[in-house]
C-alpha cells in the first residue's frame, strides 16, 4: 500500500513568486527591476526561501504585463540588463539558493517578430507557427470557442482575410506546436537560458499546448468562460510534447520543471509528474485558489466552507500520494490577496496570515509563497472605479456586463473588488514610508496604503509578527522531513470550523489542528491517547490560546478565532 517518495531538493524546498514589476524598484522609475531583487536577497534567504521564481523577464507591449513576450532572448530594459540578470544568478547561488524562470511556451505576443512575419502572407514560412482559419461560410470566426478573456478565440486579420487563435488576449496568438520548428525553437530558447545557470522553469498554461486542430463548435455555451476547454486542455499530442522537452531539453541539466495547469485533477497530474514517465517534476495544484469561484463566470464569488477546502486537499494529499507531486499555490499574481479569501483581513488579519502559513507548511507539496503573502498583504482599499484597475480582464467584464450587458454597476464593482489580481500587484509593502519603500518614483500601481500598518520593516524586529512567524514555520518544516514526505490523515473531517489533520512518517507523527474560522471552537480531539507524549511545537496564540497539555489528554478545549497549534511526536526515543 505504501507507495516510496523519492526525497529530491525540490520536494523540501519553499519557492517564493517575484513578480517583478511589483517587487522593488532600484532607479525611481516606479518599476520593479533585477537589481532591485538582488538588493532583497537577504531578506529571502533569512525567510527561508530557496527557489526564487521570477516572472517573466523579456521585452514585452505589455497588455499582458510579460506575459506577452516579443523577444525571449533579450531582457526588457525596464527590468535591467544581461549582465543585471547574470549578477542575479550569481547572487542567488552564493546564498545556496536556486533561481527559476517563467517559460512562456502557449503563447507569444502579436508583436513578435515570428507574428509579424506569420500574419504578412499565407505563404510566409512563419505562417504555421500560429494556427490560422478561413472565416466560417456567415465570415464570422471558425469556430465559438470564448477566450479566458471573455471574448472570441479568433480575431480576424484583413491582411490576409483569415483568423487567428488566441487562447488569451488578442496581443497573444497561440503558437502551433503541431509544428516542429516551434518545438525546435522553444527547446533553443531554454537551452539558451538554461546554459546560463538558471535552476529550471516554471511552465505557464501547460496544458493548453496542444490543441484538437479541428476546432470544432463546442455545444458547452453557457459557460462565459472557457467553454471549449475540452477542445484545448490536455490536448492528444500534450504528454508527448513535454516528454519531448524532457529528453531533449530537462535531461540535460541538474534542474527542476513545475507546471501552471489550470483546471486539472489529480489523475492529470499523475501524468505530468510521475517520475516514470519524465515530463514535469511537478504542477502546481490551483484548485483551492478557485474555491471561492464559480464555474462558469470566474468574477462571481461563491461562499466556501471549510467542508470544500478539505474536500480539495484531501483529494490531492492522499490521491496523488507517491504517484506526482504539487506544488502548493494558495495565491499568485493572478489572484486576489491570500489572507483576503481564504482568511479574515478585516478582524483577524495576524490571527489568520499565521493560521494560513501554518497551513500552507504542512500540506503534502512544495509550499509556493506569493511576494507579500508573508507579511500579510491583503487585497488593495485604494482601488475603486473601474479605470483604476489594470487588469484587461477586469476591463473586459466591465465593459460587457455594465456598458453592453447594462448589468448593476455596484454589483459588477463588487465581483472585480473581490476577485480582481490587481490586488496581488500593488507594490509589495517594505516600509511605512513614501510609497511603503518600493520606490523614490511614482510606482505604476499605487501603494496599498495600509503599508502604514503592514510592512516588513515593522514586521522584522516583532517576534509575535506574521514574518516571524512564517519564518518559524519555515524553519520547523525544513528540520522535519515527514512534514514534507509523510502520510495525511483528515483526524476530523466533519467539523465545520476546524480542520485537523496528522502528518506520519517513520520517526515521527505531526498533529495539526486550525481553527478556520472568526469564531471560537469547541475541539476534543480524537484518539488523543495516541498523541499523549506529543511535544506544542507551535502555536499561533501562546498566551491566550488552548492549553496544549488539555488538548492531548483528550480534554474539550476551545480554539479562539484563528487558532492554530502544531505539535510533534516522536514514535520512539532514540
Ligand atoms: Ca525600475
Amino acid at each position: 500500500m505504501n507507495t516510496v517518495i523519492n526525497p529530491e531538493y525540490w520536494k523540501e524546498s519553499i519557492v517564493y513568486e517575484v513578480y517583478l514589476r511589483s517587487f522593488q524598484d532600484s532607479n525611481g522609475d516606479g518599476i520593479g527591476d533585477i537589481p532591485g531583487v538582488i538588493s532583497r536577497l537577504d531578506y529571502l534567504k533569512e525567510l527561508g526561501v530557496d527557489v526564487v521564481w521570477i516572472s517573466p523577464v523579456h521585452p514585452s507591449p505589455n497588455a499582458d504585463y510579460s506575459y506577452d513576450i516579443k523577444d525571449f532572448y533579450s531582457i526588457d530594459p525596464v527590468f535591467g540588463t544581461l549582465d543585471d540578470l547574470k549578477q542575479l544568478i550569481h547572487e542567488v547561488h552564493k546564498r545556496d539558493m536556486k533561481m527559476i524562470m517563467d517559460m512562456i511556451i502557449n503563447h507569444t505576443s502579436d508583436e513578435h517578430p515570428w507574428f509579424l512575419e506569420s500574419r504578412s502572407s499565407v505563404d510566409s514560412p512563419y505562417r504555421d507557427y500560429y494556427f490560422w482559419r478561413d472565416p466560417a461560410p456567415d465570415g464570422g470566426p471558425p469556430s465559438n470557442w470564448i477566450s479566458y478573456l471573455g471574448e472570441s478565440m479568433w480575431e480576424y486579420d484583413e491582411t490576409t482575410k483569415q483568423y487567428y487563435l488566441h487562447s488569451y488576449h488578442k496581443k497573444e496568438p497561440d503558437l502551433n506546436w503541431e509544428n516542429p520548428r516551434v518545438r525546435q525553437e522553444m527547446k533553443d530558447i531554454m537551452h539558451h537560458w538554461l546554459k546560463l545557470g538558471i535552476d529550471g522553469y516554471q511552465i505557464d498554461a501547460v496544458n493548453s499546448i496542444s490543441k484538437d486542430t479541428r476546432f470544432p463548435n463546442t455545444d458547452d455555451t453557457e459557460r462565459r468562460q472557457a467553454n471549449a476547454e475540452q477542445y484545448f486542455k490536455e490536448g492528444p499530442r500534450v504528454h508527448e510534447y513535454l516528454h519531448e522537452l524532457y529528453e531533449d531539453v530537462f535531461a540535460h541539466y541538474s534542474i527542476f520543471t513545475a507546471g501552471e495547469p489550470s483546471g486539472i485533477g489529480t489523475d492529470e497530474a499523475a501524468l505530468y509528474t510521475h517520475p516514470d514517465r519524465q515530463e514535469l517534476d511537478m504542477v502546481l495544484m490551483m484548485e483551492a485558489s478557485k474555491i471561492d469561484t464559480v464555474t462558469n463566470d470566474l468574477w462571481q464569488y461563491q461562499p466556501w466552507t471549510l467542508q470544500d477546502l478539505k474536500k480539495i486537499m484531501g483529494d490531492w494529499n492522499r490521491n496523488l500520494y507517491g504517484k506526482g507531486w504539487i506544488g502548493v499555490y494558495l495565491s499568485s499574481h493572478d489572484h486576489a490577496r491570500l489572507v483576503s479569501y481564504l482568511g479574515d483581513a478585516d478582524k483577524y488579519h495576524k490571527e489568520s496570515a499565521k493560521l494560513l502559513a501554518m497551513f500552507l507548511m504542512t500540506m503534502q507539496g512544495t509550499p509556493y509563497i506569493y511576494q507579500g503573502d508573508e507579511i500579510g498583504m491583503t487585497n488593495a482599499q485604494h482601488l475603486r472605479t473601474i479605470d483604476d484597475f489594470t487588469e484587461q480582464q477586469a476591463k473586459i467584464y466591465y465593459r460587457q456586463r455594465v456598458e453592453e450587458h447594462g448589468d448593476d454597476e455596484q454589483e459588477i464593482m463588487q465581483r472585480i473588488y473581490t476577485k480582481s489580481r490587481d490586488h496581488a500587484r500593488t507594490p509589495v509593502q517594505w516600509e511605512d514610508g513614501p510609497n511603503g519603500g518600493f520606490s523614490t518614483g511614482e510606482p505604476w500601481m499605487p501603494v496599498n496604503p495600509n503599508t502604514r500598518e503592514i510592512n516588513v520593516r515593522q514586521q522584522q524586529d516583532d517576534p509575535d509578527s506574521i514574518l516571524n512567524f512564517y519564518r518559524e514555520i519555515i524553519r520547523i518544516r525544513k528540520q522535519h522531513k515527514t512534514l514534507v514526505y509523510g502520510n495525511y490523515e483528515d483526524i476530523l473531517p466533519e467539523d465545520e470550523q476546524i480542520y485537523a489533520y496528522t502528518r506520519a512518517g517513520k520517526e515521527d507523527r505531526w498533529l495539526i489542528v486550525l481553527n478556520f474560522s472568526s469564531s471560537p471552537a469547541d475541539f476534543r480531539l480524537p484518539d488523543a491517547d495516541s498523541l499523549a507524549n506529543a511535544e506544542l511545537m507551535l502555536h499561533t496564540h501562546p498566551d491566550r490560546g488552548a492549553d496544549p497539555s488539555a488538548i492531548l489528554s483528550g480534554k474539550q478545549v476551545q480554539l479562539q478565532p484563528y487558532e492554530a497549534l502544531l505539535f510533534s511526536q516522536k514514535h520512539s526515543s532514540k
